[in-house]
């Protein structure tokens, strides 16, 4: 089985369903997918490009991540090589931002385009394996130690101060949105890490799936659903 750093995150979430895990890692082609919109990510891979213009043309981080400290360079890595192996799950997944320091340690930073809520973000247990899964792989390649890993949240402007900034980012061309910048420190933890593979390839590994979230109205929908699909 291969898994990404985000959705190995999944399963340190309260409503963790093993079943659901076991389904959508044996059919990943299941119905009525919702289309995710791709802004998101053209938002990060634009972050991505301004800072690593920003550090070829000034050697360091721009000013507004001015909170991590000293970069002696970003560190390139290729998804092709950039993945472990563990009891024959494959964990994979590409950080925004690999980084070095002058003293040779490792950090790492993700992008979010979001408001920041600090630990009330109902993503936060995810984003804390996410982030750690990218150091188990960066470790698990050479490149170590990992000793910082950061969110770098970028929220957009609050509604009460659109009037002020509209007038100031318009121009002919179009208009600009401006973000701030949150720094989120993530605690290392990639022990953490081992296990929730280890949990992942178990349930992978069952013959048939697994039990559901006990009460869970969609698994009883859709027994409905196929009892009427089967209806004759
Ligand atoms: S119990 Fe709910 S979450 Fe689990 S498989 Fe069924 S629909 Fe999915």
């Amino acid at each position: 089985m291969q898994i990404s750093a985000k959705d190995l995150g999944w399963l340190k979430t309260d409503d963790f369903c093993p079943r659901c895990f076991w389904i959508t890692r044996h059919d990943r082609k299941l119905p009525y997918q919702t289309p995710f919109a791709g802004i998101f990510s053209s938002i990060d891979a634009y972050t991505k490009s301004v800072v690593a213009k920003h550090f070829e043309r000034h050697g360091r981080l721009p000013d507004w991540l001015g909170e991590i400290g000293d970069v002696k360079r970003l560190v390139k890595v290729k998804p092709s090589e950039f993945r472990t192996e563990k009891d024959g799950t494959t964990l994979t997944g590409i950080p925004d931002e690999l980084f070095q320091r002058p003293d040779g340690t490792y950090g790492i930073i993700d992008y979010k385009t979001a408001r920041y809520t600090g630990n009330q973000d109902m993503l936060m247990p995810v984003y804390e394996v996410q982030l750690n899964g990218y150091a188990y792989i960066a470790e698990a390649t050479g490149l170590k130690p990992v000793n910082d890993l950061y969110l770098a949240y970028f929220e957009p402007p609050a509604h009460d101060h659109f009037d002020e900034l509209t007038g100031r980012h318009t121009t002919k061309e179009g208009f600009e949105m401006p973000f701030t910048p949150i720094i989120h420190r993530i605690r290392k933890d990639t022990k953490e890490v081992a296990s929730l593979l280890a949990r992942a390839s178990s349930i992978y590994g069952m013959k048939a799936p697994p039990k559901g979230t006990e009460g869970c109205e969609d698994c009883q929908r859709l027994d409905e659903l196929v009892k009427l699909a089967n209806w004759k």
